[in-house]
């Protein structure tokens, strides 16, 4: 959808949008304005998973050059019956939470350490949302780009020490009886690919769900049988890649498509929750993949498009938009003389063939500097010198040394090598301690306001449900290695300690 408005773009009219003040082009169609008193029926959150201050402000650029407009999610900050809060997520363990810790901390209420799905260090497992609400007679919705047992939906309904279990992951799905789940990760249902060769695919149908694996049947699915949708057997196609594959087109929904699908099926109930998670900004970012991410970050905001369209007409419908963590915190850095250079080179974005790692998966196969440059001009429109080859041709044979050593890999230096071409400059490849962004709109959306800490969110949404439940909670654990800072010394020092610690 993406690619064929980018295509009328031509190479004058890119250009001359890249010089346009991107504060002076119109706003997104106005979402609801007013302010809706009382309890919501139906809730909504929405999750760019792994997204950066800088990766939100770089895709409302992109927005403006491939939309001529900026994101849904800004144009929403404008709005009267808006809440805007700052959210600090950090997990039990460490001030750098990862996507399980974060969704748990949300589906459960209570801190973990990283890389836990809602169990605590003493083994006591918590009980998660999903399981709360569905006992209160909601419906449940998970909708995802990446593997559907992947972390951040499976905080809102599972149980497992390892978030890497996503067998048994996909097992609790059935046993909790997600009412829609949507996503890839085919291979955690099959007989053939599951380690305990356990066709859950088929259990699934026996216990009264509709399985399908493409668009096709997605759109002939029915209304009466819970539904299991995987689109791929692991994720799905990052967006950049998906609009360039005329068979990817075909067979796999976007988010905004699968977004609209679960509404279809989860509207008919008078109560549902429905997590949507735009889950591969996160690993767009874990590469230092800027156009993986941030064209994921336009298809993440057509799928709020769908979800303020959903509200329109439930206007008893909360929506909370947010991401878990910042990700190698990627920002446009001021380029060229006066830093006039800054828009025209983000706006090469658009001569970007496919994302950075498909990219990086060709460029492995090539023995020379010659073809690389080659390659990268073809897919990128940008050819590297023959030193910056070179250099590349040092990371790809593991002999390259970065100073910060964080950056020693061939993703982080391909995108260092990329910040020349399209001007968006990466801190590293790893997951960042920033308070993140939280949006809100619609009944309830006055408890999201000024700074609130991630465990909030549950107690909100049980609240609003009218669902009187706490978990357990347990204190804070210090960080481990000789530098880390400790809960107390950091609460001693006055610094954000208050913050870590209510
Ligand atoms: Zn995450």
């Amino acid at each position: 959808m993406l690619l064929s408005r980018r295509k009328f773009f031509s190479e004058s009219a890119w250009l001359a949008a890249a010089t346009t003040p991107f504060t002076s082009i119109g706003a997104a169609a106005a979402p609801a304005g007013k302010r809706v008193p009382g309890r919501p029926n139906q809730i909504i959150q929405l999750v760019a998973d792994g997204m950066s201050m800088g990766t939100l402000t770089c895709a409302d650029y992109l927005s403006h050059l491939t939309r001529k407009r900026g994101l849904t999610w800004m144009s929403l900050c404008q709005s009267p019956g808006t809440q805007i809060a700052w959210m600090n997520m950090r997990s039990l363990n460490s001030i750098v939470t990862d996507s399980s810790a974060a969704s748990s901390s949300w589906g459960s209420g209570s801190r973990i350490v990283n890389g836990v799905v809602n169990v605590l260090p003493d083994g006591r497992h918590l009980r998660p949302l999903y399981s709360l609400f569905g006992e209160a007679g909601w419906k449940r919705g998970l909708v995802t780009t990446t593997e559907i047992t992947h972390a951040t939906p499976a905080g809102f309904a599972a149980n497992v020490e390892s978030r890497g279990s996503a067998e048994a992951i996909a097992a609790q799905y059935l046993e909790r009886r997600v009412d829609v789940l949507l996503g890839g990760g085919r291979k955690f249902f099959t007989a053939k690919d599951r380690k305990d060769k356990r066709d859950l695919l088929g259990e699934f149908r026996v216990h009264g769900y509709e399985t399908f694996d493409n668009l096709a049947d997605l759109d002939k699915a029915g209304l009466v049988n819970r539904w299991l949708g995987t689109f791929a057997e692991s994720h799905l196609p990052f967006t950049i890649d998906h609009e360039n594959d005329p068979k990817a087109q075909e067979k796999v929904p976007t988010l905004a498509k699968l977004t609209e699908s679960a509404l279809r099926w989860l509207g008919r109930h008078g109560n549902f929750i429905l997590q949507v998670e735009g889950g591969r900004v996160d690993h767009g970012c874990h590469s230092c993949d800027a156009t993986g991410a941030f064209f994921d970050m336009i298809a993440f905001d057509e799928a709020l498009d769908v979800c303020l369209d959903f509200q329109r007409s439930r206007p008893d419908t909360l929506i909370v938009i947010t991401t878990d963590h910042g990700n190698g915190n990627p920002g446009l850095n001021g380029m060229g003389d006066k830093y006039g250079n800054s828009a025209k080179l983000l706006s090469n974005l658009l001569r970007m063939k496919c994302s950075q790692s498909e990219l990086q998966s060709k460029i492995e196969k090539i023995q020379n500097e010659e073809d690389i440059r080659l390659v990268f001009g073809q897919l990128t429109g940008f050819e590297p010198s023959a030193q910056q080859a070179a250099m590349l041709m040092t990371f790809l044979e593991k002999r390259g040394q970065a100073l910060y050593e964080s950056m020693n890999s061939v993703s982080v230096q391909i995108g260092q090598l990329l910040a020349n071409h399209i001007g968006v400059g990466w801190t590293g490849s790893a997951h960042t301690g920033d308070y993140v962004p939280l949006v809100a709109v619609g009944p309830g959306c006055d408890r999201f306001r000024g700074f609130i800490q991630n465990t909030d969110v549950f107690d909100h949404y049980l609240s609003l449900a009218k669902i009187d439940f706490k978990n357990p909670e347990v204190p804070l654990l210090a960080e481990s290695g000789p530098d880390a800072m400790s809960a107390e010394s950091v609460a001693e020092a006055g610094g954000p300690g208050a913050a870590f610690l209510v």
